[in-house]
């Protein structure tokens, strides 16, 4: 049942996607007594990227202790570092825990949502031509969701297999196969080694190398896990370390690379000594070695990646791809690789499709992608934005704050609780962001991340994600993360204008 102030509207909140970060926005809205929830899901079970990608190899690049919930802990995580599937599982026990699932409807993707300023509601329209109301919108629609497949010539004609990672066919038998990988971005350092382990033959395409680091991983033992289990205090204390050295890694190496660039470029040597280690070949290691600067393209942990490439039936091209054929691919210097089996590692397309991941109309029919797009990639503490009444945007620019999204997560579960908490002792309903403290924040983040690895460094060439297509890096919240929790739970009250709802009438009122 809606809260006596949202009757006549469908819900009181509307969450768009069940993956982590839904989820921890369910958990807080239903903390605070808004239990009238729908959480909106395209696939067709929940999880998010944990539930969609399941290539053999995927593991977490976060240590588990850090990449959970710290409310949650999992004191049997199998490995330091989890494969996939526990994730998916970890999501399903947080969801029947908080008793998520009752909320949840999939299978239905959002076309569109629009803003009454009247009624002082949203209206969210599904592709099946649906539609609900809610007094508020959160999207938890996630960075990396919207899979990108390059638009290459002839791509149509090719006869063979296509297999995108985020569309994995499990079981796939690659056994004798003559197989290429498109992409050396953390999804193929992962998958690359799984597939050279079973293909006759693999050619693994590279545009642009990744910084890669050893990984340092091992099995759990039992009676570690006994312990975490019998005093969560030991989980907390490893959970602490681990996050304080990724901290460490990525305040003095990313955001303050102009005052302390030894930290960068001591993982960057520390990367080649790997290399080094691993590749025997000179020429393949050179061609390995990327030619940006440590820390501009999210950098990759494996131990198994490099040594694939000594293997005699991996190949590493690095001409550029000019065109398909119905059984290879051309190119530029003008051979054909004959494949049978095609795997595309090629990421995901965040700016031009994933911000907003769907059409969000607010107040005086402000386009929220046509603004971000035409305008500067923004958010308030990266999850507000003026003219976006009763709105919280959980992916969007600056919002990815430490190297564990649970962090930003975290954060912003702090910034409802605040914001919420403060609207049910005023007696209000609808809170929107000022323009002030929007340019304010805007202002801070651009003022911050000239120190960073972005701007001080030299990220020419490394077409990184982090980067959209104005050339600025507004994915990371240019900010430590202790501060930045904390300025979550205690930001200015007065950055947002509150007011009072009207009721709206009942839709089968007689
Ligand atoms: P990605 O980092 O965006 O890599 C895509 C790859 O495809 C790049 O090497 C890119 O080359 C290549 N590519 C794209 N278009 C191409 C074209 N037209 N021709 C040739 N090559 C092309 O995507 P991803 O590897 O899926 O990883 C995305 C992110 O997901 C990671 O950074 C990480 O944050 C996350 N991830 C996390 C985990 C984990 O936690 N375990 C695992 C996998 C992924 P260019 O570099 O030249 O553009």
């Amino acid at each position: 049942m809606t809260t006596k102030e949202n009757a006549g509207l469908d819900h009181d909140a509307i969450i768009v996607g069940a993956g982590f970060g839904g989820m921890g926005a369910g958990i807080e809205l239903k903390k605070l007594g808004i239990d009238d929830l729908a959480i909106l899901e395209r696939e067709d079970d929940l999880g998010g990227t944990w539930h969609v990608n399941h290539y053999p190899g995927l593991a977490v690049d976060i240590a588990s202790v850090t990449y959970s919930y710290s409310f949650e802990p999992n004191p049997y995580w199998s490995r330091l570092y989890a494969p996939g599937a526990e994730l998916k599982k970890y999501a399903e026990h947080v969801a029947d825990e908080y008793d998520l699932r009752r909320h949840m409807v999939f299978g239905v993707p959002v076309d569109r949502a629009e803003w009454d300023d009247d009624g002082q509601f949203w209206t969210v329209h599904t592709t099946d031509g649906a539609s609900r109301t809610a007094r508020y919108l959160l999207t938890a629609t996630g960075f990396l969701s919207q899979p990108y497949t390059p638009d290459f010539e002839g791509i149509d004609t090719f006869e063979g297999k296509i297999i995108h990672t985020t569309a994995w066919e499990d079981g796939y038998d690659f056994t004798g196969k003559r197989a290429a990988v498109i992409g050396t971005g953390a999804t193929a350092v992962q998958l690359v080694p799984e597939i050279a382990k079973q293909a006759g033959e693999l050619t693994v395409f590279q545009r642009t190398p990744i910084w890669v680091v050893p990984k340092i991983d091992f099995a759990i033992p039992q009676p570690v896990q006994e312990l975490f289990a019998k005093v969560p205090l030991t989980q907390k204390a490893a959970r602490l370390v681990n996050t304080s050295i990724l901290e460490a890694i990525m305040v003095a190496g990313v955001l303050h690379y102009k005052q302390a660039k030894i930290g960068n470029k001591g993982a960057a040597l520390l990367a080649k000594a790997h290399l080094r280690r691993q590749v025997r070949d000179k020429k393949t290691r050179k061609a390995l070695t990327p030619a940006y600067d440590f820390g501009c393209k999210r950098p990759t942990f494996s131990n198994s990646y490099f040594t694939v490439f000594n293997k005699p039936n991996v190949n590493l091209e690095t001409s550029s791809i000019v065109r398909f054929t119905p059984d290879g691919i051309v190119t530029a210097d003008g051979r054909t690789t004959p494949i049978d089996t095609l795997v595309l590692a090629t990421g995901f397309n965040l700016w031009d499709v994933n911000f907003p991941a769907f059409q969000i109309i607010g107040r005086d029919g402000r386009d929220l992608g046509r603004w971000w797009r035409e305008g500067r990639f923004q958010a308030y503490e990266g999850i507000t934005v003026p003219k976006f009444p009763n709105f919280l945007t959980l992916n969007s620019p600056y919002s990815y704050s430490g190297l564990s999204y649970f962090t930003t997560i975290e954060g912003q579960m702090r910034h409802i609780g605040r914001l919420f908490g403060e609207m049910a002792l005023e007696d209000k309903g609808t809170f929107e962001v000022t323009e002030e403290a929007n340019q304010r924040f805007l202002d801070r983040a651009t003022d911050n991340l000239q120190s960073s690895v972005f701007y001080a460094g030299d990220c020419s060439g490394s077409r990184s994600y982090y980067f959209n297509q104005h050339g600025e890096a507004t994915l990371l919240r240019p900010n430590a993360t202790l501060p930045t929790l904390h300025e979550m739970g205690t930001f200015p009250l007065s950055d947002y204008e509150f007011r009072k709802t009207p009721a709206v009438e009942p839709v089968n009122a007689p």
